[in-house]
């Protein structure tokens, strides 16, 4: 194990543990969880960590990893510390790299096709052993997509392994189940599971022999891929394998992919018979460090002691038996959280905010959590609504669908400037979907958000049309018209 290191900030590298990234609140800190997964001795060392050198809570990111702001006063002895509960990378070098995702029902979906845990140990184990690898970009990005109901497949990866079932015999696989390689264009690759981890490696490898290495900012592979072509980077890649790549190319495969319908959060049962896991709605993210230790005891004694995080930046508890299902649920209310698909929290998102990000016009999460306040006192929601702030055009917090989209803005009113947001709803051909109105000012907005809900929820076509589709049947007049009648 080598010994952990503080470093200044050498950006573009990302946040890591070893890297003192500093944000407009603070010192930053990112700890890679491969797959989501902690334990309970991580989860409480986690927690212990954050209150000794953050403000007491964490936050889950949009790749399931764990990330703490406000760091102060963190020493080598306390990094050392967490690379002995097998927190963060062995080697301080690959600590930046992004981090394994891998669905978070993992092992336990029912309806998965291959548990895609052991993958994502070997490849992490893979990436600790070599650090050669710090040659890659920050953004390069590896998911396993194990088949089942919560798939990850729409969340940015540069190279994805989705599994998938041929009912025709390809002729590989005793079960035939493969997984297919998604890699820019090149989507119709179909691997053993068992190949998985030589192709991440040839692909990694490529990288390094064509990206000069001194470079301060390293370009994103699917812009080498762009620049020299996913056929080129492909024959490039065979040169490190023992079998061809293009010659697993299969012409037709089915490409659709489920979207996520939040069966994540909630109840659900298990692939394993009188078991259930339920899915836990933090507040954009946010754990405090007392609701960690807490959930991390309930996970112990109830569960199996693991805590799942989630792309959504939710987490999941798992393994609990049916029969104490209704008790872990009194639990997890009586710390403040939620765990109902349909409550406002479970799909609202927010980027960090000006309070952390000096290109932000606008405090998101401080005007989401007001804007979710507000609705819970007046409406309740039946289907989940999925609304995301965002505080420059970037939208680092949610890059997937969004059925209201506000985007903030700073504008003149009254000869004052003052904080507020653009708001678009539905079809995302367009960036953010189609712009129902504009400069809307921060004391306006949960009123407009709450006539824009109610007039859905009655004029809906039918019950699980979601918000976005709602207001794709209508032109931005006849939507404006429809709003406004309501406010009268
Ligand atoms: S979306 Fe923009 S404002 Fe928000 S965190 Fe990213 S860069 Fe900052």
């Amino acid at each position: 194990m080598s010994c952990p290191t503080l470093e200044p900030a050498t950006l573009p590298v990302c946040p890591g543990l070893f890297y003192a990234t500093p944000a407009r609140d603070g010192i930053l800190s990112r700890i890679r969880i491969p797959g989501g997964i902690i334990n309970s001795q991580q989860g409480h060392a986690i927690a212990q960590f954050a209150e000794g050198f953050g403000e007491g809570y964490v936050h889950v990111t949009n790749r399931a990893n764990l990330q703490i702001r406000k760091i102060q006063g963190i020493t080598p002895e306390v990094l050392t510390t967490l690379q002995n509960v097998g927190l963060a990378a062995t080697l301080t070098e690959v600590d930046h790299l992004r981090n394994i995702m891998a669905s978070p029902t993992a092992g336990i979906d029912s309806l998965e096709l291959i548990d895609t845990r052991p993958l994502v140990r070997e490849l992490d184990a893979y990436i600790c052993e070599h650090p050669e690898l710090k040659g890659l970009s920050p953004k390069f990005s590896v998911a396993f997509d194990g088949g089942g109901a919560v798939s990850i497949c729409e969340q940015k990866n540069e190279v994805v392994f989705r599994a998938m079932s041929l009912s025709d015999d390809w002729g590989l696989v005793e079960n035939n189940i493969y997984f297919q390689l998604i890699l820019g264009d090149a989507t119709n690759i179909l691997l053993k599971p068992e190949e998985c981890l030589s192709v991440v490696v040839a692909i990694a490898q490529v990288y390094l022999d064509n990206v000069d290495q001194t470079l301060a900012r390293k370009p994103r592979l699917k812009h080498i891929m762009q620049d020299k072509g996913v056929e080129w980077y492909l024959q490039q890649a065979e040169r490190y394998l023992a079998f061809s790549l293009l010659k697993r190319l299969k012409p037709t495969l089915d490409k659709s992919i489920n979207p996520q319908k939040y069966h994540h959060l909630g109840v659900h049962p298990q692939q394993q018979p009188g078991f259930s896991y339920i899915g836990i709605i933090l507040p954009l993210g946010q754990l405090l460090t007392k609701q960690l230790h807490y959930l991390t005891d309930l996970a112990q004694t109830y569960g199996n002691g693991t805590l799942r995080l989630t792309p959504w930046q939710n987490l999941l508890i798992s393994d609990i038996p049916n029969s104490s299902i209704p008790h872990v649920k009194d639990e997890i209310e009586r710390l403040g959280l939620h765990w109902n698909a349909n409550h406002i929290q479970s799909s609202l998102v927010a980027c960090t905010g000006k309070t952390g990000c000096a290109s932000s016009a606008t405090d998101t999460k401080g005007q989401a959590l007001a804007l979710a306040d507000y609705l819970n006192k007046h409406i309740t929601l039946d289907v989940p609504v999925k609304i995301h702030f965002s505080g420059c055009p970037k939208s680092c917090a949610y890059h997937g669908k969004s059925d209201i989209t506000l985007l903030g803005t700073l504008f003149e009113k009254n000869k004052t400037l003052v904080e507020g947001y653009h708001i678009y709803v539905g079809d995302q051909e367009q960036a953010f979907g189609r712009k129902l109105y504009t400069n809307v000012c921060i004391a306006e907005l949960p009123h407009r958000i709450l006539q824009m809900l109610r007039v859905y929820q009655i004029k809906r076509a039918e019950f699980d049309e979601s918000l976005g589709e709602f207001t794709n049947r209508y032109t931005i007049a006849k939507l404006r018209q429809l709003f406004d009648e309501e406010g009268q």
